[in-house]
Protein backbone atom coordinates (compact mmCIF):
# COMPACT_ATOMS: atom_id res chain seq x y z
CA UNK A 1 0.00 0.00 0.00
CA UNK A 2 1.24 3.62 -1.21
CA UNK A 3 -0.06 6.87 0.56
CA UNK A 4 0.70 10.24 -1.85
CA UNK A 5 -0.04 13.50 -0.27
CA UNK A 6 -2.02 15.78 -2.84
CA UNK A 7 -2.30 19.27 -2.12
CA UNK A 8 -4.79 21.27 -2.92
CA UNK A 9 -6.03 24.55 -2.02
CA UNK A 10 -4.04 26.85 0.40
CA UNK A 11 -3.04 24.73 2.78
CA UNK A 12 -5.49 21.50 2.39
CA UNK A 13 -3.96 17.55 1.55
CA UNK A 14 -6.19 15.15 -0.17
CA UNK A 15 -4.33 11.47 -0.16
CA UNK A 16 -4.73 8.88 -2.62
CA UNK A 17 -3.97 5.67 -0.80
CA UNK A 18 -3.06 3.14 -3.44
CA UNK A 19 -3.05 -0.21 -3.36
CA UNK A 20 -2.10 -2.73 -7.05
CA UNK A 21 -4.32 -0.70 -9.92
CA UNK A 22 -6.51 1.22 -7.73
CA UNK A 23 -6.93 4.48 -5.26
CA UNK A 24 -8.76 5.76 -2.47
CA UNK A 25 -9.14 9.99 -2.38
CA UNK A 26 -9.04 10.94 1.27
CA UNK A 27 -10.75 14.65 1.60
CA UNK A 28 -10.88 15.71 -1.78
CA UNK A 29 -11.67 19.36 -1.74
CA UNK A 30 -11.09 19.80 -5.46
CA UNK A 31 -11.07 17.60 -8.60
CA UNK A 32 -8.01 19.06 -10.51
CA UNK A 33 -4.75 18.03 -8.85
CA UNK A 34 -6.05 14.55 -7.44
CA UNK A 35 -6.85 13.86 -10.99
CA UNK A 36 -3.33 14.66 -12.09
CA UNK A 37 -2.10 12.75 -8.95
CA UNK A 38 -4.46 9.69 -10.45
CA UNK A 39 -3.20 10.15 -14.12
CA UNK A 40 0.68 10.15 -12.79
CA UNK A 41 0.33 6.83 -10.52
CA UNK A 42 -1.47 5.50 -13.73
CA UNK A 43 -4.48 4.45 -11.35
CA UNK A 44 -8.15 4.05 -11.45
CA UNK A 45 -10.13 5.79 -8.50
CA UNK A 46 -12.60 3.43 -6.64
CA UNK A 47 -13.20 5.27 -3.46
CA UNK A 48 -13.87 8.53 -2.21
CA UNK A 49 -13.33 9.10 2.13
CA UNK A 50 -14.32 11.89 3.24
CA UNK A 51 -12.93 12.64 7.03
CA UNK A 52 -15.86 15.23 7.46
CA UNK A 53 -18.26 17.21 6.00
CA UNK A 54 -16.46 20.92 5.56
CA UNK A 55 -16.46 21.79 1.79
CA UNK A 56 -12.32 22.15 2.17
CA UNK A 57 -12.70 18.07 2.52
CA UNK A 58 -15.37 17.82 0.24
CA UNK A 59 -15.78 20.08 -2.61
CA UNK A 60 -13.93 17.89 -5.26
CA UNK A 61 -16.69 14.67 -4.67
CA UNK A 62 -18.72 16.14 -7.28
CA UNK A 63 -16.49 16.16 -10.40
CA UNK A 64 -14.88 12.67 -9.33
CA UNK A 65 -18.17 11.53 -9.20
CA UNK A 66 -19.16 12.97 -12.51
CA UNK A 67 -15.74 11.69 -13.82
CA UNK A 68 -15.59 7.95 -11.87
CA UNK A 69 -19.44 7.06 -12.13
CA UNK A 70 -20.20 4.14 -9.14
CA UNK A 71 -16.93 5.00 -6.66
CA UNK A 72 -18.21 4.37 -3.55
CA UNK A 73 -18.35 8.06 -1.24
CA UNK A 74 -17.79 7.28 2.45
CA UNK A 75 -18.39 9.60 5.14
CA UNK A 76 -19.19 9.67 9.01
CA UNK A 77 -22.82 9.00 9.96
CA UNK A 78 -23.38 12.32 11.61
CA UNK A 79 -21.87 14.58 8.52
CA UNK A 80 -23.80 12.98 5.59
CA UNK A 81 -26.91 14.89 5.84
CA UNK A 82 -24.37 17.81 4.77
CA UNK A 83 -22.73 16.79 1.97
CA UNK A 84 -24.14 15.28 -1.43
CA UNK A 85 -23.34 12.08 -3.68
CA UNK A 86 -22.38 10.20 -0.29
CA UNK A 87 -23.41 6.32 -1.35
CA UNK A 88 -21.94 4.76 2.52
CA UNK A 89 -22.20 6.11 5.71
CA UNK A 90 -19.55 4.99 8.35
CA UNK A 91 -19.76 4.62 12.55
CA UNK A 92 -16.92 3.60 14.70
CA UNK A 93 -15.51 0.38 14.77
CA UNK A 94 -17.07 -0.14 11.15
CA UNK A 95 -14.87 -1.37 8.40
CA UNK A 96 -14.48 -0.77 4.91
CA UNK A 97 -12.75 -3.21 2.78
CA UNK A 98 -10.12 -1.91 -0.09
CA UNK A 99 -8.48 -4.55 -1.94
CA UNK A 100 -6.81 -6.96 0.62
CA UNK A 101 -6.90 -4.48 2.95
CA UNK A 102 -9.43 -3.30 5.85
CA UNK A 103 -9.87 0.41 6.83
CA UNK A 104 -11.23 0.85 9.98
CA UNK A 105 -13.43 3.25 10.77
CA UNK A 106 -12.96 5.51 14.01
CA UNK A 107 -15.73 8.20 15.19
CA UNK A 108 -13.84 11.50 16.18
CA UNK A 109 -16.72 14.00 16.95
CA UNK A 110 -15.25 17.51 17.96
CA UNK A 111 -14.53 19.68 14.89
CA UNK A 112 -17.83 18.26 13.58
CA UNK A 113 -20.18 15.59 14.90
CA UNK A 114 -19.77 13.11 12.46
CA UNK A 115 -15.84 13.45 11.95
CA UNK A 116 -14.11 9.88 11.29
CA UNK A 117 -10.39 8.27 11.27
CA UNK A 118 -9.83 6.60 8.34
CA UNK A 119 -7.04 3.66 9.80
CA UNK A 120 -5.62 1.00 7.26
CA UNK A 121 -2.05 -0.18 7.31
CA UNK A 122 -0.66 1.90 9.67
CA UNK A 123 -1.70 4.72 8.11
CA UNK A 124 -3.96 7.48 9.97
CA UNK A 125 -6.03 9.86 7.69
CA UNK A 126 -7.43 12.16 11.23
CA UNK A 127 -8.65 15.17 9.22
CA UNK A 128 -9.09 18.01 11.18
CA UNK A 129 -9.13 16.54 14.69
CA UNK A 130 -5.59 15.36 15.43
CA UNK A 131 -3.24 17.23 13.53
CA UNK A 132 0.97 17.38 13.10
CA UNK A 133 1.79 19.03 16.78
CA UNK A 134 -1.86 20.29 17.20
CA UNK A 135 -5.58 19.54 16.93
CA UNK A 136 -8.72 20.86 14.94
CA UNK A 137 -10.72 23.61 16.19
CA UNK A 138 -14.19 22.16 18.29
CA UNK A 139 -16.88 24.10 15.92
CA UNK A 140 -19.74 21.12 16.65
CA UNK A 141 -18.94 19.20 19.92
CA UNK A 142 -18.15 20.30 23.61
CA UNK A 143 -14.10 20.30 24.36
CA UNK A 144 -15.23 17.04 26.40
CA UNK A 145 -16.31 15.16 23.23
CA UNK A 146 -12.83 16.46 21.41
CA UNK A 147 -10.21 15.43 23.79
CA UNK A 148 -11.93 12.29 24.03
CA UNK A 149 -11.47 11.78 20.70
CA UNK A 150 -7.99 12.47 20.78
CA UNK A 151 -7.32 10.21 23.60
CA UNK A 152 -8.80 7.37 21.47
CA UNK A 153 -6.52 8.48 18.35
CA UNK A 154 -3.45 8.40 21.32
CA UNK A 155 -3.55 5.33 22.10
CA UNK A 156 -3.21 3.91 18.60
CA UNK A 157 0.48 2.16 18.07
CA UNK A 158 3.31 4.23 18.25
CA UNK A 159 4.79 3.85 14.43
CA UNK A 160 1.06 4.93 13.21
CA UNK A 161 1.49 7.37 10.34
CA UNK A 162 -0.50 10.53 10.70
CA UNK A 163 -1.90 11.92 7.74
CA UNK A 164 -3.84 15.07 8.87
CA UNK A 165 -5.92 17.79 6.46
CA UNK A 166 -3.91 20.97 6.86
CA UNK A 167 -0.05 21.79 6.93
CA UNK A 168 0.03 23.82 10.20
CA UNK A 169 2.77 22.18 11.48
CA UNK A 170 5.06 25.20 11.66
CA UNK A 171 2.53 26.93 13.57
CA UNK A 172 1.52 24.42 15.64
CA UNK A 173 4.88 23.61 16.67
CA UNK A 174 5.47 27.22 17.82
CA UNK A 175 2.65 27.14 20.26
CA UNK A 176 3.72 23.85 21.60
CA UNK A 177 7.03 25.32 22.31
CA UNK A 178 4.87 27.85 24.23
CA UNK A 179 3.40 25.63 25.60
CA UNK A 180 5.69 23.48 27.36
CA UNK A 181 9.51 25.72 26.58
CA UNK A 182 11.65 23.17 28.19
CA UNK A 183 10.05 20.21 26.24
CA UNK A 184 13.50 18.96 24.18
CA UNK A 185 11.26 17.14 21.49
CA UNK A 186 9.62 19.95 20.46
CA UNK A 187 12.08 22.40 20.22
CA UNK A 188 14.05 19.43 17.94
CA UNK A 189 11.16 19.02 15.94
CA UNK A 190 10.55 22.22 15.04
CA UNK A 191 14.56 23.08 14.52
CA UNK A 192 14.19 19.71 11.71
CA UNK A 193 11.07 20.37 10.05
CA UNK A 194 10.26 20.13 6.56
CA UNK A 195 7.56 20.87 4.12
CA UNK A 196 5.09 18.89 3.26
CA UNK A 197 5.04 17.90 7.15
CA UNK A 198 3.63 14.85 6.26
CA UNK A 199 3.48 11.97 7.75
CA UNK A 200 4.31 12.06 11.58
CA UNK A 201 4.12 8.90 13.78
CA UNK A 202 1.78 8.76 16.97
CA UNK A 203 5.28 8.12 18.71
CA UNK A 204 6.32 11.86 17.91
CA UNK A 205 2.98 13.33 18.23
CA UNK A 206 2.64 11.65 21.89
CA UNK A 207 5.92 13.76 22.59
CA UNK A 208 5.34 16.93 21.25
CA UNK A 209 1.53 17.27 20.67
CA UNK A 210 0.00 19.91 23.53
CA UNK A 211 -3.18 18.58 22.84
CA UNK A 212 -2.00 15.00 23.17
CA UNK A 213 -0.16 15.90 26.26
CA UNK A 214 -2.93 17.66 29.01
CA UNK A 215 -2.02 14.94 31.37
CA UNK A 216 1.91 16.34 31.50
CA UNK A 217 2.63 18.64 34.53
CA UNK A 218 4.42 20.92 31.90
CA UNK A 219 1.25 21.49 30.45
CA UNK A 220 -0.90 21.78 33.28
CA UNK A 221 1.06 24.16 34.28
CA UNK A 222 1.00 26.10 31.47
CA UNK A 223 -2.66 26.21 31.33
CA UNK A 224 -2.71 27.39 34.83
CA UNK A 225 -0.97 30.41 34.25
CA UNK A 226 -3.35 30.85 31.45
CA UNK A 227 -6.32 30.54 34.43
CA UNK A 228 -7.44 26.97 34.33
CA UNK A 229 -8.49 25.89 38.11
CA UNK A 230 -8.78 22.33 37.51
CA UNK A 231 -6.78 19.46 36.78
CA UNK A 232 -9.27 17.91 35.21
CA UNK A 233 -7.65 17.07 31.68
CA UNK A 234 -10.56 17.61 29.84
CA UNK A 235 -10.48 21.35 31.28
CA UNK A 236 -6.48 21.25 30.49
CA UNK A 237 -7.31 20.44 26.76
CA UNK A 238 -10.11 23.12 27.17
CA UNK A 239 -7.84 25.78 28.21
CA UNK A 240 -5.16 25.31 25.65
CA UNK A 241 -7.20 25.29 22.85
CA UNK A 242 -8.54 28.17 23.78
CA UNK A 243 -5.35 29.86 24.14
CA UNK A 244 -4.66 28.49 20.43
CA UNK A 245 -7.45 30.04 19.77
CA UNK A 246 -6.27 33.38 20.13
CA UNK A 247 -2.14 32.58 19.55
CA UNK A 248 0.01 34.83 16.90
ZN1 LIG B 1 -12.69 21.05 8.99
Amino acid sequence: MQVVPVPCLKDNYAYLVIEGGSAAVVDPSEAAPVEAALAKAGVALRAIWATHHHWDHTGGIADLVAAHPGIEVVIGEADAEKVKHITRTVSDGEEIEFGSHRVRVIHNPGHTLGAVTYLVDGNAFTGDTLFCAGCGRVFEGTPQMMHESLMKLAHLPGDTKIWCGHEYTASNLRFAAAVEPDNKDVAARLAALTTPSVPATMAVERATNPFLRDAQPSVIASARAQGLTSDEPWNVFAQIREWKNNFK
